[in-house]
C-alpha cells in the first residue's frame, strides 16, 4: 500500500487595509510605495496565493491597477492568482527588481481565465523584492525627478506651483515662455493614474521632443510659448487609484464644473495668462485605453469652424512616416479636457490615446513623430 503525505491548509486572509505589508509565513506582500495597490492576500495552499484587488471609489471603469512587491525567505516559484472582484483581468502584469526597468511577464508564466476574469501568474521570489504591477510604476516623486533632471538640461524650463490637490500637495506647471511669443499650446497628463503607456512614456518622450534641438524644435520654441501639466492628479497616482482623484472625482469629467482642486488649477492658471495676452492655440491630453493607440478629434461640424489644424498634423504624420492615425470623433459637449480647449479658447484639441500593451519604443518613436510634425504643423501654419 502506498502512503500518502497530506499537507491540509486552513486558508488564511491578510487584509493590507491601513498597514503596508503581510507577512505570510515564508513570503511577504508589500504595498509600502507610491502607487502601490493590493487589498487583501489569501494563502490557499502550498505556494499558492490569491491576491486581491479592488477599486478606491466606485463607481469605476475597468481599470484594475495592480502593484505591489514580493520576497521569499526561500527562492521557489509561487502561484499567484489576480482577482479583480466584480471586475475583469485587463493589463499584462509588469515586473521588476527596482521599479525603474519593467518586463512584461513571459507568455508561459501568466494564464487568463477570460470567463472569471482572473489571471493566474507562476513567479519566482527569492528574498530578494520582486515587483509586479499593471504597468510601470510612476509616482509624483518619480516625475518629479524627472522634471528636476531635464531642467538641468533645459534651464529654461521654469517648474511653478500652479495650485494644490485634494491632499493639499503642491500641483505643478512647467512653463517654457519665449518673451516675444504670444501664442501657446498646452499639455496635460496623467488625469488618470494608471494610464502611463500614452500619459507617462508617450508624454515624456513627446514632451522631449519639443525640448530637442532640432531645427523644427527651435523655431517651434521661438513662436510658441509651452504651459505643460505633467501630472495632474498626483494624490491618485500615488494613491494607486484605478481612475480617480483624491476625492473620489474622475477629473476627465470636471471640465464642465470645475468641482475639483486640480481641474480649477488649469481653469485658473490658463485664464491668468490669457488676462496677461498669451493666446492659447493648441492643447493635447495624454491618455491611454485597451483599444488605443487613436486621437479623440473635433466632431465634422466643429471641425469646419477651425484652421484645421488637427487634420493637417494627421496627414503630415501618415505622409512623413509609417504611423497611420486613427482619429475618432466626440462630441465637443461632453465634458472632457479637450472639448474645455475648444470651448473656452476656440482652439483646436486632441486626446491622445495609447494602448495599454504598446510595444514601449514604438510608444516613443510615434511621440516623436508626433511631436515633430506637430510643431511643423503649427509653424506652417502662422
Ligand atoms: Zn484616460
Amino acid at each position: 500500500m502506498k502512503h500518502f503525505q497530506c499537507v491540509f491548509y486552513v486558508a488564511a486572509l491578510f487584509s493590507l487595509f491601513g498597514c503596508n505589508k503581510v507577512v505570510t509565513d515564508d513570503i511577504t506582500f508589500y504595498t509600502d510605495f507610491q502607487g502601490s495597490k493590493l487589498t487583501e492576500v489569501e494563502k490557499t495552499g502550498e505556494n499558492q496565493y490569491n491576491a486581491y484587488i479592488a477599486p478606491a471609489f466606485e463607481p469605476v471603469n475597468k481599470s484594475p491597477w495592480f502593484a505591489f512587491g514580493i520576497s521569499s525567505k526561500v527562492v521557489k516559484e509561487i502561484e499567484l492568482n489576480l482577482i479583480y472582484g466584480k471586475y475583469k483581468h485587463r493589463y499584462i502584469p509588469k515586473l521588476s527588481a527596482d521599479k525603474k526597468l519593467w518586463k512584461p511577464i513571459e507568455k508561459n508564466r501568466i494564464h487568463i481565465d477570460t470567463a472569471k476574469g482572473i489571471a493566474k501568474l507562476r513567479l519566482p521570489v527569492s528574498n530578494e523584492r520582486l515587483y509586479v504591477a499593471a504597468q510601470e510604476v510612476e509616482s509624483s516623486e518619480d516625475t518629479y525627478l524627472w522634471i528636476d533632471e531635464l531642467q538641468i538640461r533645459h534651464p529654461k524650463i521654469k517648474k511653478v506651483i500652479a495650485g494644490k490637490t485634494v491632499l493639499k500637495k503642491n500641483n505643478y506647471v512647467l512653463e517654457v515662455e519665449d518673451s516675444s511669443a504670444v501664442n501657446a499650446i498646452v499639455l496635460i497628463t496623467r488625469q488618470h493614474p494608471p494610464e502611463i503607456p500614452g500619459g507617462t512614456i508617450g508624454f515624456k518622450a513627446f514632451y522631449e521632443a519639443l525640448l530637442s534641438d532640432s531645427k523644427v524644435a527651435r523655431t517651434f520654441r521661438s513662436k510658441y510659448n509651452i504651459y505643460t501639466f505633467p501630472l495632474l492628479n498626483p494624490d491618485g497616482a500615488d494613491m494607486g487609484n484605478w481612475r480617480h482623484n483624491a476625492n473620489g472625482k474622475d477629473l476627465n469629467r470636471d471640465w464642465a464644473d470645475f468641482t475639483q482642486p486640480e481641474t480649477q488649477m488649469v481653469a485658473n492658471y490658463l485664464t491668468d495668462k490669457t488676462n496677461k495676452g498669451k493666446s492659447i492655440q493648441f492643447a493635447i491630453d495624454f491618455h491611454t485605453s485597451y483599444s488605443g493607440p487613436y486621437l479623440l478629434v473635433l466632431d465634422s461640424l466643429n471641425e469646419t469652424k477651425t484652421s484645421k489644424l488637427i487634420p493637417k498634423w494627421i496627414h503630415r504624420i501618415e505622409k512623413n512616416s509609417s504611423f497611420k492615425v486613427e482619429a475618432r470623433r466626440r462630441s465637443q459637449d461632453l465634458p472632457y479636457c479637450y472639448n474645455y480647449f475648444f470651448k473656452t479658447f476656440n482652439c483646436e484639441a486632441v486626446t491622445y490615446e495609447e494602448g495599454d500593451e504598446i510595444d514601449r519604443a514604438i510608444i516613443k518613436e510615434r511621440a516623436q513623430v508626433y511631436a515633430r510634425e506637430f510643431m511643423a504643423t503649427l509653424i506652417n501654419n502662422d
